[in-house]
């Protein structure tokens, strides 16, 4: 195995140590007040796996000695981590960059032909190990960085004339450290190229993520996470003609470069794109051949979802690529290719980027050509559709309505509030709460792809997910709006650095009770503040009309003040807090009486307790799905949930915690003592909230008696062997939004006011209603799909199943969702839903779900 690996070797380094120049480009000389990478990290590039602080280290060394260099932090991670961008152009460029980058921007907008375009360098961004295990990328930025700032000749210096080169050395700076911890300290003096070593085989979550273990490569659209909010300010700041991202895939692959299967375009991309993607992927082949690497191309990889890297930038005027190199994971791993070692991926990284700025320098008339039509033809479009404005909002939660309208402005997206009151249909549009987002400007396309609902597609094969509709993942209500309805009298103030809206107190400081609803999106941490000072909090099962006929809706949260055991003050000061963090308008309440509906006093307020969570981690745990949550009771909502491995699991006493979350994932190594503890925990009053793998497991193990339905295989004739990935892959629901409805009296629909509520559905769990008609409070709808691809033969099994179910076992409570609520912490939505039932499960009457 070893020998044949030797004779196929396409990296021709044999354990053996390699110099700078094995990278570099031959007959190039370097300007030796440059520092080389070794001269700063201590080891030759390549020798090991480089941590994030020297990373770091180096681009700032380089930065210092170099007049063709500048650097900028432009976030931190939740790690504290630097996120970096480096400048390389000529120093009379860095001398006037701000014009540069000005006019650049102009060629976005409808002045583009004030633009000299002869004497306008390009723009190329190379971006660098957007997943943290795949390091090739982050580890070949120091060589390009070195390469552009100490490179002599002609040739260079006229490359830096016209471009302006910009730097991502690492997208991902938390995976990447943790990831390089693993391989390091694993690594031993004589090189194991064995792909069943430990150092190959990093544990759970590994480090493709970033800290919450979020793919950082799908939230070029959510920019829910820090390291995107600022990396896409400084896509926005620049606008890329050319934008590269560097993974890494199989050990046994070869290099990819785009473009990728033409089929599989979003069709908002223009077709020039593809055209001189395929151009520019000439430079990628002429650089793989110059060092004999072998490569493919238009293959595998779609350009569809805009939240992802390339695809984002080709919804901004770019061109982008998606390169892949092989990985070799470790320092070196046995292949069909022979040892791929960890220099040969890094060289073939350095000379993709290579080739990339020799692509951008060539091209580039044709580049911000390209550029330049692409935004004129957007408002063409704009000029041509149907659609002249979005529509959203909320009167019941500008919490929400804040956060979209926020995520919208990052997309360099112009914003407004509304001027006055809109009324449409049974909706209404109040000033505060409502924005604005007219076609007619320059991100059309994005706005475009952003908010469509989206129904036919001409492949039906995705990478990922189909449908992101964004008022629809935060279920808010929205409008597209025809010429009929829309003219720009309707724009109020533009929206951008606004504050974070503020709940009122209404009726001022109470001494009997104060009360709030459970619409706002921060309502539970609201409840959450109260519960964990300690605070009596109740819940009304009912509705009620205070004495000014102010009616609270079912769900409505009840504070006594003369049954507390602490101090008064202490509860009037997390009250003024929720008010004015949580954007959630309280009401003093003078007497326990109502006009209407049950008082003050009633049996139908029930006690809260306070959640202590344990959300199962690691192991077969998705960690994506748990991260998602982590994330979202951590940083969102001010909680502390435990994060419990299998291991513990099986044999610690579970008695310390009310709550324990089992999201997706496989649960094979839950011994079965453990099984049996956990139901004996839940019939003694435990509350279990479960998704997708989770659900499916505890039907499994007896613990619920849920039953599912498995879908039939596809109905089109299969003719022959090649048509089995593509049916195959036909089947597969990568992600699409579909229709549900809510019983609005039910615990788990507390502070929903529409009944319809979108649901994101990823695979193909169909759950069988209960016979107990309360038992599942949300219902897919027939004729359910709302946006996205389904094949054909699966709806009919997803219309009218069951998207929850409650099963009482015992004393406890089990709440078994098909699907996840807390999907790339951009489902405000259905955060919601997990949000109900992890504080409402226990008030849940045992005699509707069973
Ligand atoms: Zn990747």
């Amino acid at each position: 195995m070893l020998l044949s690996g030797l004779i196929f070797c396409q990296c021709s380094l044999l354990f053996g140590q390699v110099d700078l120049s094995y990278y570099l480009p031959e007959n190039q000389t370097y300007d030796s007040s440059i520092p080389t990478p070794k001269s700063v990290l201590g080891y030759e590039i390549g020798d090991w796996h480089v941590s994030h602080d020297k990373l770091v280290n180096y681009m700032y060394a380089v930065a210092a000695a170099s007049d063709r260099v500048t650097i900028t932090e432009y976030a931190r991670t939740y790690e504290n981590r630097p996120l970096l961008l480096l400048t390389i152009t000529n120093p009379d460029n860095h001398a006037r960059i701000n014009d540069i980058r000005a006019t650049h921007l102009k060629l976005t907008t409808s002045a583009a032909d004030e633009v000299d375009i002869e004497n306008q360098p390009s723009v190329v961004w190379l971006g660098h190990s957007v997943h943290g295990n795949e390091p090739s990328g982050a580890n070949s930025s120091l060589v390009t960085l070195y390469h552009f700032a100490a490179a002599q000749g002609a040739e260079i210096d006229k490359t830096l004339k016209e471009t302006v080169i910009l730097i991502d050395p690492s997208i991902n700076p938390d995976g990447l450290n943790r990831f390089a911890s693993w391989v390091n300290s694993h690594k031993g003096q004589n090189l194991v190229a064995d792909p069943n070593n430990l150092e190959q085989n990093e544990m759970w979550p590994r480090g493709r993520t970033n800290h919450y273990w979020f793919d950082l490569n799908r939230d070029y659209i959510p920019l829910q996470l820090p390291e995107s909010v600022g990396r896409i300010a400084k896509i926005h700041e620049w606008k890329p003609n050319l934008y590269t991202d560097h993974h890494e895939m199989g050990t046994n692959s070869t290099f990819f470069f785009q473009p990728g299967v033409p089929s599989r375009v979003h069709p908002l991309i223009p077709k020039e794109n593809y055209q001189l993607t395929e151009k520019i992927s000439g430079y990628f082949q002429e650089g793989m051949d110059n060092i004999q690497s072998f490569y493919f191309s238009k293959e595998n990889y779609d350009d569809y979802y805009p939240g992802r890297g390339p695809t984002y930038v080709d919804f901004n005027g770019g061109m982008a690529v998606l390169f892949e190199q092989a990985s070799s994971r470790g320092h070196a791993q046995e292949s069909d290719n022979g040892i791929l070692e960890f220099p040969f991926t890094i060289r073939n990284q350095h000379r993709s980027a290579l080739a990339s700025v020799k692509a951008v320098f060539e091209m580039r008339i044709e580049l911000l050509n390209y550029q330049k039509d692409y935004y004129a033809e957007g408002l063409k479009l704009a000029d041509k559709d149907p659609v002249k404005a979005y529509l959203f909002g909320s009167d019941k939660d500008p919490a929400k309505a804040f956060h979209l309208a926020k995520m919208v402005k990052r997309h360099d997206i112009d914003i407004y509030h509304v001027k006055d009151e809109i009324k449409i249909g049974n909706d209404t549009y109040v000033p505060g709460s409502s924005y604005l987002v007219p076609m007619n400007q320059d991100q059309y396309r994005l706005i475009h792809g952003l908010f469509e609902i989206r129904n036919s597609f001409t492949d039906s094969l995705f990478y990922d997910v189909s449908a992101w509709t964004l008022p629809l993942a935060f279920n808010l209500e929205f409008q597209a709006l025809s010429s009929r309805d829309y003219s720009n009298t309707l724009l109020g103030t533009a929206f951008g650095s606004d504050p974070f809206p503020k709940g009122e107190l209404i009726g001022g400081k109470s001494n009997y009770a104060y009360v709030f609803e459970v619409h706002g999106y921060y309502a539970h941490r609201a409840i959450n503040r109260l519960l964990s000072a300690g605070v009596r909090v109740k819940v009304g099962s009912k509705e009620f009309t205070n004495t000014d006929g102010k009616t609270f809706s079912i769900g409505s949260v009840m504070v006594p003040l003369s049954t507390q055991g602490i101090p008064l003050d202490k509860i009037h000061e997390v009250i003024a807090t929720i008010v004015e963090e949580d954007a959630i308008d309280v009401y003093n309440f003078k007497d326990g009486g109502s006009i209407n509906g049950p008082d003050l006093g009633s049996g139908s307020f029930s006690l809260l307790e306070k959640p202590e969570i344990l959300i199962l981690a690691e192991g077969g745990m998705s960690g994506g799905d748990v991260g998602e949550a982590w994330h979202l009771l951590d940083t969102r909502f001010k909680m502390s949930p435990s994060l419990v491995s299998m291991d513990k699991f099986n044999s610690i006493n579970l008695d310390r915690y009310n709550t324990i979350i089992l999201l997706d994932g496989r649960y094979g190594s839950i011994s079965d003592g453990a099984k049996a503890k956990l139901k004996t925990w839940i019939t003694k009053g435990g509350l279990v909230v479960a998704s997708k793998g989770g659900t499916k497991w505890l039907a499994d193990s007896k613990i619920t008696n849920l039953t599912f339905t498995r879908t039939p295989g596809p109905k089109r004739a299969i003719n022959n062997y090649s048509d089995y990935r593509n049916i195959n892959g036909a089947q597969v629901i990568g992600g699409s939004i579909f229709k549900a409805k809510i019983d609005l009296g039910h615990p788990i629909g507390w502070g929903f006011y529409n009944s319809e509520v979108p649901l994101f559905k990823r695979g193909i769990l169909i759950m069988n209603k209960s016979n107990n008609p309360f038992a599942n409070p949300l219902t897919y709808t027939s004729n359910s799909l709302w946006s996205g691809y389904v094949p054909e033969e699966k709806l009919p099994f997803i219309d009218n199943s069951a998207a929850v179910a409650t099963s009482a076992v015992g004393r406890g409570m089990v709440i078994s969702y098909t699907d996840n609520l807390n999907f790339r912490a951009f489902w405000y939505g259905t955060n919601k839903l997990f949000l109900n039932s992890i504080f409402f499960g226990k008030v849940i009457n045992p005699g509707t779900a069973r």
